[in-house]
This record gives C-alpha cells, structure tokens and sequence, in this order.
C-alpha cells in the first residue's frame, strides 16, 4: 500500500468507485482531498460518451465535491484525441450527444452528414432510426465506424439504458463492417489519459470496480491495479478471470488511510 501511495497518477473509474447513481460512495471525498493536498495527477475516467467534462464536474458539486473540470476523461474526448491523430481535420457523421459533439468539435473535426471520413457513435436518448439509416449509408460509402466505447448497457436512474455497444449493433448488422472501439479496455483510452497526466505508466495506478474493463486496461497498459468492492465485482467474480489485480481494497478511502 505505501507503494502505492507513492505512485505519481491516478486514473480513477467513477461510477461504482466515486457514486452509484447519485449518491458519493463513503470514503471518496476523504480520497478526493487526499489526492488535492498531496498533489497528485489524476483524472476521474468515464467510458459514457453522452457527457462534457463540465456537465461532470457539475454532477460531482451536486454531490458536495470540488473537483476541476480538467481532471475528468471521458471516451468522448479519447474518440476525439485518436481521430484527430489518425486523420487531422477529418469530419464525422455523429450519433450521439453534447459529450461528444463538444469533443470533436474541440479538435476541429467537423460534422458532415454528406461524406464524412467516419461515422462516430456514441451514447445518446434522442437515437432515431433515420439517424441509423443514415450512418448505414454512409458507412457502406467508405465512412470507417467508430464507437466510442464497447459497453452493451448503462446504469441510470430507473434500470440499465442500452449503451453505444448496443446502439451502433443495427449499423454493424447491417453494413457487414465491425466498428472500432476507442474507450477501456482499449489500452489507446489508459494511453490518451497518461499523456494527459504528464506521468508515466509504472509511476501510475488504475483504480476501478470492474475485472473486464478498468483491471484489464490497467494491466495492459502497465499501471499498477486496484479494483475496490464498492460497484461491480466481488471477491469472489473477480476469481473467475486469469488475472488479477494487484490490490483489493473495500473503496477508495482505504487508499489514503
Ligand atoms: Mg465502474
């Protein structure tokens, strides 16, 4: 653990380590301040494409947290860092909402429902049939398809929600053509966030609630691992996979204790 709390970065999964829902896990403004007062890097790391970091910081203040809006990372803006490196002022045909609009918008990448160069899709609760029978098209038109992130459903308020996995499936069925995934676990998305730390992997830690996602992105891109037992997994899940992390700690405030 002290070695740990050595580490320069902290990249931090939020839902099921921060809050479930809208309710702060306990332990996590003792960590947040921790990680102020003993100045560490760190970014709060979501795979939902749907908000900006801004919209992010506001949910965190509702909770009674101060955080700046430049410690939040989410597939939005690591979608945007991979196009805008791929293809530099590339245009896109989006399905999605303000999260990710706002974030290419932010590299210059502009909206095209004509010719775009790709068809990016993300969250969304306006998805219609004529915005997929579009991406269809053009996607069949050469566009390369992008998600921005592989999870098949989200948690909200009243029951799961099907996520961009889900949402981009009728415009893989029906093109023949696989998208390609940007957030956890692809490694391009632990990547994007050490470059925005300024640290390197080994002198970092993954904290997260998930063995298939957080742990396994951790472990691939090089950081040290914690998986906490306050979402997702459980001791006794986390067995089931070949390999582990390198801590298991009950929530987030044991890290700082
Ligand atoms: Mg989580």
């Amino acid at each position: 653990m002290e070695q740990l709390r050595k580490k320069k970065g902290f990249i931090c999964d939020m839902d099921g380590v921060l809050y479930h829902g809208n309710q702060l896990l306990p332990g996590v403004d003792k960590f947040v301040n921790w990680l102020a007062s003993e100045k560490k890097n760190y970014l709060f790391l979501t795979n939902s494409s749907q908000y900006t970091p801004k919209e992010l910081q506001q949910k965190l203040a509702r909770m009674g947290l101060d955080v700046d809006e430049s410690h939040f990372y989410t597939s939005a803006l690591a979608t945007a860092f991979f196009l805008d490196n791929q293809a530099p002022g590339c245009s896109a045909y989006v399905v999605g909402e303000h999260g990710i609009m706002n974030a290419l918008y932010d590299k210059g990448i502009t909206y095209n429902d004509v010719n775009p160069d790709y068809v990016v899709v993300g969250e969304s609760s306006a998805y219609n049939l004529e915005q997929i029978t579009k991406a269809i098209r053009l996607v069949n038109n050469g566009a390369k398809l992008i998600g921005t992130n592989p999870d098949l459903t989200a948690p909200a308020e009243s029951g799961i929600v099907p996520a961009c996995r889900a949402l981009i499936a009728p415009i893989e069925l029906s093109t023949g053509k696989n998208a390609y995934f940007v957030g956890k676990p692809n490694p391009l998305m632990m990547r994007t966030g050490l470059r925005m730390l300024g640290v390197h992997s080994e002198n970092a830690v993954m904290v997260g609630d998930r063995m298939d996602t957080d742990i396994i992105a951790g472990i691939e891109s090089g950081l040290d691992t914690v998986l906490v037992l306050s979402g997702v997994s459980t001791r006794e899940t986390c067995k089931q996979y070949p390999y582990r992390p390198r801590f298991i700690l009950n929530g987030v405030g044991e890290i700082p204790e």
